[in-house]
Formats: structure tokens, sequence, C-alpha cells
């Protein structure tokens, strides 16, 4: 039987149960990595997944871990790293808030940056003081295309997204001595729960968001970018920030 592109590597979904995570996983998992599926609070869609790999052949297991807790996060790799090597990190876990800047707290300041950038930050530095002694390793961040362009409403979000692109561009230069590559992936507006179903009909998405393609994108779609970022195709990718938007941001 032909080798599949991630055989033998071992890597982590944060945020996985739902949306783009999950689709992450099992993208993953075809390509033939085991995978480590975070959740924070929805054991059974974790569990359920978790399954639905398995009845394709592959491997996939839950940690639960609030990746805004610093506590948590380190037994989440504790956990992980107490089963053998980790090769591959995807930071997707998120949360977004729609709130006037002057109505924004700094409760609600905090948490978002809390999820979005902080989880991001010391996920990587799990992951990579794992990784550097092996001389080897792949991360891909979930940033956004709000974290280019900014958007009324959401300032939080697109400033915690805008520094998930700084980190990101950061450690690809730091540790591609190491062999280690960084890469991000900054989709536009996607058919997941964080759309809020006000904002699903692709007319008003369209419309509203002015994207060439004129519907959203789908999971699977930023699903394929985040595999292929992490794949031994994308040997000469770090530090880059790939965009499946549909043509609403084709910035740098
Ligand atoms: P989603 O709500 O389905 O997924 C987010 C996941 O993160 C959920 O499973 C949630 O339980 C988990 N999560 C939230 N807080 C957590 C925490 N503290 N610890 C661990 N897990 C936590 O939405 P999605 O669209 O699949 O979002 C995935 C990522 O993609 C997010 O980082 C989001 O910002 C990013 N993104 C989404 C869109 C979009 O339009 N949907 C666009 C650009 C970027």
């Amino acid at each position: 039987m032909d080798r599949l592109p991630l055989d033998g590597k071992v890597a982590l979904v944060t945020g996985a149960a739902t949306g783009i995570g999950r689709a992450t996983v099992l993208g993953l998992a075809q390509a033939g990595a085991q995978v480590w599926v975070n959740h924070l609070g929805q054991p059974d869609l974790a569990q359920r997944l978790c399954e639905s790999v398995a009845e394709h052949g592959g491997l996939a297991r839950c940690v639960e871990a609030d990746v805004s807790s610093p506590a948590a996060v380190a037994s989440m790799f504790e956990q992980v790293l107490a089963n053998g090597p980790l090769d591959l990190l995807v930071n997707n876990a998120g949360i977004i808030l729609e709130k006037p800047f002057l109505d924004t707290t700094e409760q609600d300041w905090t948490q978002v940056l809390g999820v979005d950038l902080h989880g991001v930050y010391r996920c990587c530095q799990h992951a990579l003081r794992h990784m550097q002694p092996r001389r080897c390793g792949a991360i891909v961040n979930l940033a956004s295309d709000l974290g280019f362009l900014g958007r009324s409403d959401y300032a939080a979000y697109c400033t915690a997204k805008a520094g998930v692109i700084g980190l990101t561009r950061s450690l690809a230069r730091e540790f591609a001595s190491h062999g280690i590559r960084v890469n991000a992936v900054a989709p536009g507006p996607i058919a997941t729960a964080m759309v809020s179903p006000q904002h699903m009909s692709d007319e008003w998405m369209a419309k509203e968001l002015d994207i060439p393609m004129a519907r959203l994108g789908t999971p699977e779609e930023v699903a394929a970018a985040i595999v292929f970022l992490l794949s031994p195709s994308a040997s000469y990718f770090t530090g880059q920030i790939l965009g499946p938007n549909g043509g609403s941001w084709m910035g740098a």
C-alpha cells in the first residue's frame, strides 16, 4: 500500500470538536496522522469524532483543556507527551466577540486575547520546547482575514488575530534553523458555529463582506490548507499566511 504523507506523525489540534478543527482532524487522519483532539467541555462531540476516525482505520484520542489556562495547557502537553513525541500542532481554538469598542470591558478584552492569542503563545511554547531538541515539527496557527482588514465592533478579535500573524512570522524566523516550520491560515468567512445565523446566508456575506466568490467557505476548504502546510509538500513554506477566503482579502 502507498504511504500516506503524514504516516507515523502525531498531531494535536486545539478546539477540535467542531467546525474547522473537526474538519482538520479528519483531514489529518486521512493523511495518515494520529491525532489528539483537544476540546473544552465537549466530551461527547470529541469522542464521536475519535470514533469516526477509528471507523476509517485511524487513531484519534481526546484531551480536554482550556487553552486560556496555563495549568490546563501544561497538563494537556504532559498527557500528550507521556504517550510519545508530538510532530504537528494546529492552534485552532478560538472565540469571537462582536461589541462596539467603547463597550468592550477589560474582562472582554482579556477573555478574547486569553484564548485567541495567549492560548496560541502557550501551546506553541510547550510544543516548541519539545520539538526543538528533536529538530523537526510543524505548526499551523489560525489567524483570520480580519487580522489584516480589521472590522468595526470586532477590535479584540482582530487584535488577537493580527497578533497571531506576528507571532507566526517571529517563530518561523526563530525556529527555521531548528528544522521547524511555523505557518498560519487566515480564512475569510467560513460556515461554522462562529458565524452567527443572521450572517449565514451566502447572499448576505457576499454583499456585506464583498467576497468575489460570493459564498462562505467550508471547514473542509480551510482544513485542506492546514493539512497541506503540515505536510512534506510544504517543506519550503515557513512564516506564510495562507488565505482560504474566496478572494475577500488579496494582500500580503
Ligand atoms: P467553532 O466555534 O466551531 O470552533 C472553535 C472551537 O474552539 C470550538 O470547538 C470551541 O469549543 C473551542 N474553544 C473555544 N474556547 C476554547 C478554549 N478556551 N480552550 C479550548 N477550546 C476552546 O468555530 P470555527 O470557525 O471552526 O473556528 C476555528 C478557528 O478558526 C478559530 O480560531 C477562529 O477564530 C478561526 N476562524 C474562523 C473563521 C470563520 O469564519 N468561521 C474565519 C477566520 C478564522
